[in-house]
């Protein structure tokens, strides 16, 4: 459900729940997020990234690597491309059963889901926005269609991928002999996907362009229920260790209508919004289905053979699936939060309590005046040292107090501050966003202090 109103609401457990509208404002005013082609009227569920909103995509998409490819002895990545044969989506089933089946209001004439709508709405066939009645189902495939080659006639239809993990089985074959791989082993990606999605809402939430993440592990039939708790109690924490609000996270089981025939079993990690209960990822029991149909239609024998026994198998697989744009939304909605004036901070600031791991920026230098050459010529040579190790941000427009707001709203954790002492004894102010503390240092000892705070892998 869409939240109107532009003000922070309540949840049932009296925690704020941050409104939709503030974070499109806030990413729009500070360059996070824009509405792509927004000077010809925008284009529905289609966004364009700023220049922060790239560096917070960079940080959500580098962190998700490390801890899932670089850290892992037995999973190894790929990047796939977006267009591949046609058949590939044939035989995935998107061909065919890739759909949404849409009705609308005759009154109002508003769209709905069938599977998003209330089981009550359904079953009388009634609108849940005005009561009017709900006309015939219709059904949309989702597949974003485009073609290979120039010459007309000679032209083959092909697709945008509709989700990026098809390239892991298409390449699964040759990670398999081009490495020293054994199952159980894993194969990741980060990439684009493409949907004709029927009802896009919800600012990033449903896109009809977006970038997937995920984890294909390869496993034997005998293991895969160990890996299936495995990989899912691995991403629930990996989830919670990146939000501040750890009770807005849960894992929901899948009921039995929602199961795929092959699957014994699935999970949706799910977060709290203003939208309600939403998936973020989901753990997949796909079982033998992937590798066994791209076999069937290729023709190609994607069997593993055990080096030890000999035994000869198609490996079952665990998938977990979610993506940098819920990602980089559903940080902003918990990180966002606006604090009344206090004894610290007369006017109140705007807060981005994000982990400093992923703050767009990662320090900010500010000189305590700009008309003293000697405040300004240190402070950014301090921001040019700091510049090789992370982002760091030049500032010197406007009163001290502005900018660190400033720099609160975006999310820095670090600000720090030059001034005539400086000049004296080397030492600047460091101070930090969620406590507004200060500590002085000596300017040498600034990157470790703040290398130690900002990267997820220094030690
Ligand atoms: P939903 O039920 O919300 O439509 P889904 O079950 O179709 O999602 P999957 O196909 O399992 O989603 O995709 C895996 C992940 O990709 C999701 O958990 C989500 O993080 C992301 N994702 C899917 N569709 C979109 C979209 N339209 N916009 C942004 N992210 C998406």
């Amino acid at each position: 459900m869409t939240q109107t109103e532009d003000k922070i609401t309540l949840s049932t457990e009296d925690t704020p729940l941050v409104p939709m509208e503030k974070i499109v404002s806030l990413s729009k005013r500070r360059g996070f997020v824009y509405p792509n082609s927004e000077i010809y009227g925008g284009v529905s569920g289609i966004y364009d990234f700023g220049p922060l909103g790239v560096e917070l995509r960079n940080t959500i998409r580098r962190y998700w690597w490390w801890s899932m490819v670089q850290t892992n002895d037995n999973v190894v990545g790929i990047e796939g491309n977006i267009i591949t044969h046609p058949r590939v989506w044939e035989a995935s089933g998107h061909v065919e059963n890739f759909v949404d089946r849409l009705v609308e209001c005759k009154n109002c004439k508003r769209r709905f889901r069938i599977d998003q709508l209330p089981k009550e709405n359904v079953e009388q066939n009634k609108c849940p926005v005005c009561g009017g009645e709900l006309g015939e189902p219709r059904v949309f495939n989702l597949m974003m269609e485009t073609y290979i080659g120039v010459v007309e006639g000679e032209r083959t239809k092909t697709y945008l991928r509709g989700e990026a993990c098809q390239n892991i089985y298409l390449d699964y074959d040759n990670v398999l002999k081009s490495s020293r791989l054994q199952i159980p082993f894993g194969i990741c990606q980060i990439g684009k996907a493409f949907r004709n999605e029927v009802t896009p809402g919800n600012f990033l939430f449903r896109q009809r362009e977006f970038e997937q993440w995920d984890l294909q592990f390869f496993v034997h039939p005998s293991e895969m229920q160990k890996w299936f708790d495995y990989w899912r109690e691995r991403r629930f924490a990996w989830y919670k260790g990146i939000i501040n609000h750890k009770d807005r996270l849960r894992l929901r089981p899948h009921g039995p209508d929602e199961l795929a025939h092959y699957a014994k079993q699935a999970f949706d990690i799910e977060y709290r919004t203003v939208l309600g209960w939403q998936e973020w990822e989901g753990i997949h029991w796909r079982q033998d289905w992937d590798l066994s149909r791209h076999s069937q239609f290729s023709g190609q024998d994607l069997s593993y053979t055990d080096p030890e026994t000999k035994e000869r198998y198609i490996p079952w697989i665990v998938e977990t699936s979610g993506g940098v744009d819920r990602t980089f939304l559903n940080l902003l909605l918990d990180a966002y939060e606006e604090e009344p004036p206090s004894g610290k901070d007369k006017e109140g600031r705007t807060v981005l309590r994000l982990h400093p791991w992923f703050a767009p920026v990662k320090v900010a230098v500010l000189p305590l005046q700009k008309n003293k050459e000697e405040l300004v010529t240190t402070a950014r040579d301090i921001h040019k040292r700091l510049q090789r190790l992370m982002v760091s941000q030049y500032d010197d427009v406007a009163n001290i107090g502005r900018r660190y707001r400033r720099q609160d709203e975006i999310g820095t954790p670090f600000c720090v501050t030059v001034d005539f002492q400086t000049l004296e004894d080397q030492t600047v102010t460091v101070r930090e966003r969620d406590g507004m503390t200060q500590v002085r240092l000596h300017i040498n000892e600034l990157p470790a202090y703040l290398l130690e705070r900002v990267m997820w892998n220094y030690s």
